[in-house]
Formats: structure tokens, C-alpha cells, sequence
């Protein structure tokens, strides 16, 4: 089965011309790599620019939760699951830990998740802790929230899931400086934790959601991504600040080829 690399731009590049030329960049890369696919998700300024590319999928970074009434959809400033899909969007990133940061909730993100379902986008939905305790409460707290978001979601729906363990201290902008940029959990932690999110998916939903990829994200850069994607159990990375720049995304997608 190919590993999923999904490239999270956040709110980057400035301009549409950057957004090109990484788009670009990214794709001469990808180009070249048989054993993944590559998602890109690009923020929503730049989606429409990108719809016609063969090589790589396209990602949004966030959905609305509601399906626009026939009356029209008064919801100011929000993007809805069919547009997303009318503009060719195939994967959307639910429940990043920058967004819980801003106030989404448990039940805002399994709105969100059903309403991308539903339409058929393929949803990244991202889990992790806020710092990992020796109790080892951190796995209940990622538990409860592999629940509340798939809460009441049909089973059925899952074969359009992937879930991303990101413990939130490992991602880069968790950093206290620059030079603490880069502070990956270790790959045998994520091979652990990739299989119990898919312990807890089972034990709750049953064999039907035996499937669902689990990805690692968190400080993934060209030099330790191999080693993430060798373990058993995980299903592909999440790369944020790595994948803004195409050479050093591209020396990733070099090295796990
Ligand atoms: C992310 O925020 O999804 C992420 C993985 O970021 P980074 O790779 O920069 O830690």
C-alpha cells in the first residue's frame, strides 16, 4: 500500500506567485516517487490555481461544518465541503491542533468530519496530546478525542478516513525558539501510539475500521522521515514546515523513495 505524504503549507506563501513556483517545485519532485502519494494543501486563496495538476492531490486545510440550505448559505467567510470538491479538492485536514489552539471544539470537528464524508473528501483527521506525562494519561486524552470526532459517524464512511497522530509539543511551532525548531517524537513512540489509535478505532467502531491509515506528524524533516515511514503501522507523515520550501520537501520525498 503507498504512504501518504501530505504537505501542510498553513498560512504560506505570501503571494501566488510563491504558491506556484513551490506548487511547482513540489511537483518535479513527485514526479519521480512510485511508493507514495503526495497531497498538497495549499490555504484556500490558492486551491482553484492548483485543480488541474496529474501528479499531486489536493488538500484543503480546513472545511465548514454545514451544507448550504437551498436558500443560499449565510455563513460569512466560510468554505463549504462542495466547493471544496467542485474545485477538485480530494483530502481536507480536520481537527489540526492550531485550530483546536483557536477555539474548535470536539463537536465542531465531527461536524466538520461528517460534512466532509459525506461529500466524498477524504478527511485527515489530526489527534495528539499537549505534552506527554509519565502516568500516561496523554493516551486517554488522545483516545477521547479519536471518539468525540468520529462520534455517530457511519462505519461505512471510514474507507475515506486517515488519522494523523501529531502529539501537539512535537510540531515545529510548538518550538520555544528557532533553534528548538525540529522536536520529533521517536519513531518506535509513533509506531507505538499509530498502533494504539488503531486499537481504539477497532475496539469502538469494530473490524470495519481496521483500515484507516494512521500518519505520524510532528518536526518531520528530510533526515528522519525514512525512519518514521519504516515502522510498521504508519501509514505516512504529515510535513508542515519542511514542505514550504520545494528543495527541502523534495530531499524528503528523495530519501523515503
Ligand atoms: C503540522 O503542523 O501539521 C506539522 C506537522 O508541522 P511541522 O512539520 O512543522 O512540525
Amino acid at each position: 500500500m503507498k504512504k501518504l505524504i501530505v504537505a501542510n503549507w498553513k498560512m504560506n506563501p505570501q503571494t501566488l506567485k510563491e504558491a506556484r513556483e513551490l506548487f511547482n517545485g513540489v511537483s518535479k519532485y513527485a514526479k519521480k516517487i512510485r511508493n507514495s502519494k503526495i497531497v498538497v494543501c495549499p490555504p484556500f486563496v490558492y486551491l482553484g490555481f492548483f485543480s488541474k495538476n496529474q501528479i499531486l492531490f489536493l488538500g484543503a486545510q480546513d472545511v465548514f461544518w454545514e451544507n448550504p440550505p437551498a436558500g443560499g448559505g449565510s455563513y460569512t467567510g466560510e468554505i463549504s465541503a462542495k466547493m471544496l470538491k467542485n474545485l477538485g479538492v480530494k483530502y481536507v485536514i480536520v481537527g489540526h491542533s492550531e485550530c483546536r489552539q483557536l477555539g474548535e471544539t470536539d463537536e465542531i470537528i465531527n461536524k466538520k468530519i461528517k460534512q466532509a464524508l459525506k461529500n466524498k473528501i477524504k478527511v485527515i483527521f489530526c489527534v495528539g496530546e499537549l505534552k506527554r506525562d509519565e502516568g500516561g494519561e496523554y493516551l486517554q486524552f488522545v483516545k477521547d478525542e479519536i471518539i468525540k470526532g468520529l462520534d455517530r459517524i457511519p462505519a461505512k464512511l471510514f474507507k475515506n478516513l486517515v488519522i494523523t497522530y501529531e502529539p501537539v509539543w512535537a510540531i515545529s511551532s510548538s518550538a520555544k525558539s528557532d533553534k528548538a525548531q525540529f522536536n520529533a517524537d521517536t519513531p518506535e513512540n509513533a509506531r507505538e501510539m499509530a498502533i494504539y489509535a488503531k486499537r481504539v478505532l477497532v475496539s469502538v467502531f469494530g473490524r470495519i475500521a481496521r483500515n484507516v491509515p494512521v500518519l505520524y506528524g510532528g518536526s518531520v524533516d528530510a533526515k528522519n522521515a525514512a525512519s518514521f515511514l519504516n515502522k510498521e503501522g504508519i501509514g505516512g507523515l504529515l510535513v508542515g514546515r519542511t514542505s514550504w520550501n520545494a528543495k527541502t520537501f523534495g530531499e524528503l520525498l528523495k530519501n523515503i523513495s
